[in-house]
């Protein structure tokens, strides 16, 4: 989609961190951390939000989760927290699907 950040990162027009690549999902960096380990992992094709998965393209959000599991394995977290904010009251400021993987550091619950 055009003017979609992520989807620029995507295409590599924005440069970006990359740890993982398929042909359905793609896991960055965030530019912002907030944990020593702080990764964005998003779809390739510009889904607004969870609120619009639905039974077609679920498996969509279960491939950013398994992987998100599996890269918190790879760097060896012993603890992770996962994150997806929805819409804006949540604290969701870009409107691509994206999942937060934090780990690094202990964590705080509830969150604010
Ligand atoms: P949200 O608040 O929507 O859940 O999270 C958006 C995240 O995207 C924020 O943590 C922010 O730091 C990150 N972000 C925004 N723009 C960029 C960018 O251009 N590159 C990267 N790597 N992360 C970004
Ligand atoms: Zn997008």
């Amino acid at each position: 989609m055009d003017n979609c950040i992520f989807c620029k990162i995507v295409k590599r027009e924005i440069p970006s961190a990359i740890v993982y690549e398929d042909e359905i999902i793609m896991a960055f960096r965030d530019i912002s951390p907030q944990a020593p380990h702080h990764i964005l992992i998003i779809p390739k094709i510009h889904i607004t939000s969870l609120e619009e998965i639905n039974d077609t393209n679920e498996y969509i959000a279960g491939r950013i989760i398994s992987r998100a599991a599996a890269i918190a394995k790879e760097l060896k977290l012993d603890g992770y927290r996962l994150v997806i904010n929805t819409n804006e009251s949540a604290g969701q400021t870009v409107f691509h699907l994206h999942c937060h993987l934090l780990g690094g550091r202990q964590m705080k619950w509830p969150p604010g």
